[in-house]
């Protein structure tokens, strides 16, 4: 049980100011682990006020569109072609900027917000696939990232379906991406909802693999075509032979259950002779290239979507 106490007259004089007090006392109690009591005090305050601001900040961000999305192409490590980008979502705020999605993603799960957002996403991605193609770029993928949240409430299915008929970008373009600890979280819901994808025809990758405890069984029952190694794996693969260890027994394994690898995060030339040493195919990360705005991701594609090593060796 979580219990939260506002005291009259300290706290508040009236009663509905009061029982919000001990609400917000009571979601403190709640963060703290549950099975517990709480004080109302002003730093609770602020941090509940600082919340639903940002709530608030968040469903008129939906409504006024203040969200865009970035694209980060996706490189065959051989050839520096890109065969696909990740849409990454930013908000653009009036007076903060750009902020990051670490900021708002995760309240917006909370206050389920996300499931809105995460269908923005969604058909924004797939009509500007849709857009490129009418435009004659190269024919590219496009994954997007999909919350928990949205696998709980069972939309993903329906949204991912309208986003495909209402945009007409191919099916088997569509890269659904999907952490490894949600998964965890929700394996008997997430077994069906991948399954559903699957027979959508869109593929499904495990997104910050290696970092969310998944059994080696899961993954012979999962239905996913890739495996996305977690960029704290990649980032001293040259020179941690732990994390060497690490990121090629997932290269192994995902050959072995005839799976694709995607390594993240790569950013420098050491990690790349790694990776194309132990035969990982696909690099995401800045060495290739960061997330780009629709504008400058259109021209890297018109240019034939080739992306050259900055050192040009
Ligand atoms: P993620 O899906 O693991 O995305 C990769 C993050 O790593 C991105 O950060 C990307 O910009 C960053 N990154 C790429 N290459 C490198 C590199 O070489 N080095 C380093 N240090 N970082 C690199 P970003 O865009 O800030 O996104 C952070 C997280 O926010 C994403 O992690 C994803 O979990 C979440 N997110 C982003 N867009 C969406 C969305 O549309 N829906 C949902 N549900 N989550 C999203
Ligand atoms: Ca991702
Ligand atoms: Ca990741």
């Amino acid at each position: 049980m979580s219990i939260g106490i506002a005291l009259f007259p300290v706290d508040a004089t009236d009663s509905g100011t009061l029982a919000l007090h001990a609400d917000s006392a009571m979601y403190h109690s709640k963060e703290q682990g549950k099975n517990t009591a709480s004080f109302f005090t002003p730093e609770i305050n602020r941090r509940t006020k600082g919340r639903l601001d940002l709530e608030n900040g968040i469903r008129v961000a939906l409504e006024q569109q203040d969200f865009v999305l970035y694209y980060q192409p996706k490189v065959a490590i051989d050839t520096g072609r890109i065969v696909g980008v990740e849409a990454l979502v930013r908000w653009q705020h009036p007076i903060r900027g750009l902020v990051p999605p670490d900021e708002f993603v995760p309240v917006a799960e909370e206050c389920g917000l996300i499931v809105g957002l995460g269908n923005w996403v969604l058909r924004t991605a797939c009509a500007t696939a849709r857009a490129w193609d009418a435009a004659n770029l190269p024919q590219i993928g496009m994954a997007v990232n999909v919350s928990g949240r949205q696998f709980l409430r069972r939309s993903v299915v329906d949204d991912v379906k309208a986003a495909l008929e209402a945009t007409g970008f191919a099916a088997d373009r569509l890269e659904i991406e999907v952490t490894e600890g949600v998964l965890m979280q929700h394996s008997d819901n997430s077994t069906e909802d991948l399954q559903a994808l699957r027979d959508l025809g869109v593929q499904v990758s495990i997104d910050d693999f290696g970092t969310g405890y998944s059994s080696l069984s899961y993954l012979k029952r999962l239905p996913i075509d890739t495996l996305k190694i977690d960029k704290s794996f990649i980032q001293d693969v040259s020179d941690n032979s732990h994390d060497a260890a690490i990121a090629s027994a997932i290269i192994d394994m995902a050959r072995s259950l005839q799976l694709n690898v995607v390594a993240e995060g790569v950013e420098t030339e050491a990690q790349v002779r790694f990776l194309q040493r132990k035969g990982c195919g696909l690099v995401q990360g800045y060495y290739f290239g960061q997330a780009l705005p629709l504008e400058d991701m259109e021209e890297l594609l018109r240019g034939g979507g080739i992306l050259a090593p900055p050192s040009g060796d």
